[in-house]
């Protein structure tokens, strides 16, 4: 059994190497990435035609949509202003370095301003593999139930901002906000939190000015840089 263990490490290591050569291929190009990760049905893609049409107002947005089979998401990003490019990962069940790294090489870097990385929606591996993107983004939903903190703490503890999509359906579900949200800051203290409706819109405005400020954040420090 432990013989597996050298392998996995290596897989890991060769991968983190590419993502951070995608990293600074991101960096030179002016462009903050975000690696969005949810489980199947959360809203990943919803939250992109939400978000992207109000970053487009004053930011080059691109999308690059994981997807096992389909293009239909990256068709609905491009739908909502946004450069799209798609991988189909042809059954994996996660995004990955060199995946991404040919996505990159597909978009128009230097013409963007921030980069969204839809990745395949599972709680699990997509966890485990950097992609070199800036911000690690979770987005949870109401009907999931709000035991998911205490069943994928690897996720949570890896992410930098949490949307706890479909609120909307609060009176519908059993699902606790506030145990929720213990089993969160358990994991994750510091963790930025919103609550939004990708259906209704409700919430949404500041999840947008999260992201605004992180591209604006990232932009003053790569001035300051150089
Ligand atoms: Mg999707
Ligand atoms: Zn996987």
């Amino acid at each position: 059994m432990t013989r597996k263990i050298p392998v996995v490490e290596e897989i890991t290591k060769a991968n983190d190497e590419i993502a951070a050569i995608n990293r600074t291929r991101l960096d030179e190009a002016g462009v903050v990435a975000l690696n969005l990760m949810a489980s199947p049905g959360a809203g990943k893609t919803s939250l992109i035609e939400r978000t992207v049409p109000r970053l487009a107002e004053n930011l080059r947005v691109g999308v690059v949509g994981g997807d096992i089979a389909t293009t239909l998401d990256a068709e609905r990003a491009a739908d909502a202003g946004a450069i799209a490019v798609q991988i189909t990962t042809g059954g994996a069940c996660h995004l990955d370095a060199p995946m991404v790294r040919n996505a990159l090489a597909q978009l128009p870097l230097e013409e963007l301003d921030v980069l969204v990385v839809e990745n395949v929606g599972n709680l699990i591996c997509p966890a485990s593999f950097a992609l070199g993107t800036h911000a690690n983004v979770l987005v949870a939903s109401v009907p999931e139930g709000d035991d998911k903190p205490f069943k994928h703490p690897r996720i949570y503890r890896g992410v930098d901002v949490l949307v706890i999509n479909k609120i909307d359906l609060l009176p519908y579900v059993d699902f606790d906000m506030r145990r929720f949200h213990e089993g969160v800051r358990a994991l994750n203290e510091e963790l930025a939190t919103f609550e939004l409706s990708c259906r209704t819109g409700d919430g949404v405005e500041p999840w947008v000015e999260w992201v605004r400020q992180r591209v604006g954040a990232c932009a003053t420090a790569a001035r300051g840089a150089s």
